[in-house]
């Protein structure tokens, strides 16, 4: 694809994009607030985006303000990425059904509806690259997240107000977008800036007859994203930490933090690159059919570690360890790079504020900078 033209959508066209894109069949979802958090849900209308909403994030820590301004997208991010949508929470893989002289089993894949998803953050694309890597590019592709990746369409949005708990410009992911979408835009007071990603992404903007962006308005769009690079205080070497994390086993630092984490696993239910997972079975109580069901689980639960009657982390350190060291070190070994994407969700979702990026300075000590 040819570098593609940065075109203007003015703020009244948005409903314009939104139908765009139902007209083609997809559903689209989008950022809205719900129960004082931003949340993706059906959207239907430009109307339901959280115009002149504000987050305010720290460890432990999220509220919504609200204001008069036109702004859709001027916050950072809620509990829920795009994680969800693609790795379900709970679903059923396989059922067996029992008859009077056999037992049939049943595939359950998805049907996975065409979704259009609005607001994705850079941070949220680095992630979705993750677990690709993880469900659809290793020995055996995963055919539940693979039946609905492959209906996506991404619309994102620069990220012009990150949180104080956000640093993805330190791990090379944000705040802008730069690859996995099919539409980029970059909001300003009187509409988008907005580029394709994708021969699809460009189709849709062609359908919409927009006008080229002027030079002013790439300006703006690059001087707030200057601004939101500079915002972020909070940061985590993007170097590979494996050896330096590897080297600090008995670090003090591991029995300190086990001190404060309840081992609840908001951290990883948040994160959107986690993707542990256990097996269950759900039978019929009247015995004819049982659901083979996978669900979400985390590293901090018990049963994680259980391996043929032994709990093998049994304390919160292991657990916390275990969390950190896969997710700064060995990641690299797995996916050739870190699995953190500096989205900032697990400080901000930790009932008591544990922050990462104070954990990994503490611990890595001078061999972090
Ligand atoms: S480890 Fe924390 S900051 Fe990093 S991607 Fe996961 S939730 Fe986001
Ligand atoms: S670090 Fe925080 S969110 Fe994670 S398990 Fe511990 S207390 Fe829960």
């Amino acid at each position: 694809m040819t570098e593609p033209p940065f075109l203007f959508l003015p703020r009244e066209c948005f409903q314009a994009l939104l139908a765009t894109l139902a007209g083609q069949g997809f559903h689209c979802k989008g950022p809205q607030l719900h129960d004082g958090s931003i949340v993706y849900a059906e959207l239907a209308e430009a109307s339901q985006l959280p115009r002149g909403v504000r987050d305010r994030q720290a460890p432990g820590e999220y509220r919504i303000e609200t204001g008069a301004d036109a702004r859709c997208f001027a916050w950072a991010n809620g509990a829920q990425g795009l994680k969800p949508y693609l790795f379900a929470p709970q679903e059923v893989l396989w059922q067996a059904e029992r008859h009077a002289d056999h037992t049939q089993f049943h595939e359950t894949l998805p049907q996975a509806r065409p979704i259009a998803f609005i607001g994705a953050r850079a941070c949220d694309l680095a992630a979705l690259a993750l677990q690709d890597a993880h469900f659809l590019q290793q020995d055996y592709v995963d055919p539940y997240y693979a039946r609905r990746r492959e209906n996506l369409f991404i619309v994102a949005v620069d990220c012009s107000h990150p949180a104080a708990t956000c640093f993805c410009a330190s791990t090379g992911d944000g705040p802008a977008a730069s690859a996995g979408y099919d539409i980029a835009l970059a909001e300003l007071e009187e509409g988008y800036v907005a580029r394709a990603g994708s021969a699809r992404g460009q189709g849709v903007l062609e359908q919409l007859a927009l006008d080229p962006a002027s030079a002013a308005q790439q300006d703006s769009a690059t001087r707030q994203h200057q601004q939101a690079v500079s915002a972020q205080t909070r940061r985590l070497p993007s170097r590979n930490l494996h050896d330096v994390l590897f080297a600090q086993l008995e670090h003090p630092r591991w029995e300190e933090v086990a001190e404060r984490c309840l081992s609840c696993g908001n951290c990883t239910s948040v994160c959107p690159t986690c993707f542990c997972h256990h097996e269950l079975e759900q039978p019929q109580l009247d015995g004819t059919r049982s659901d083979h069901v996978r669900e979400w689980d985390s590293c901090f639960t018990q049963g994680h570690s259980y391996i043929h009657g032994i709990v093998v982390r049994s304390e919160t350190k292991f657990r916390y360890r275990q969390w950190l060291t896969h997710k700064l070190g060995s990641w690299h070994e797995q996916y050739g790079r870190s699995g953190c994407v500096g989205c900032g969700r697990c400080l901000t979702w930790c009932p008591v504020g544990i922050d990462l990026t104070e954990e990994v300075a503490a611990i890595c000590g001078d061999a972090n900078e």
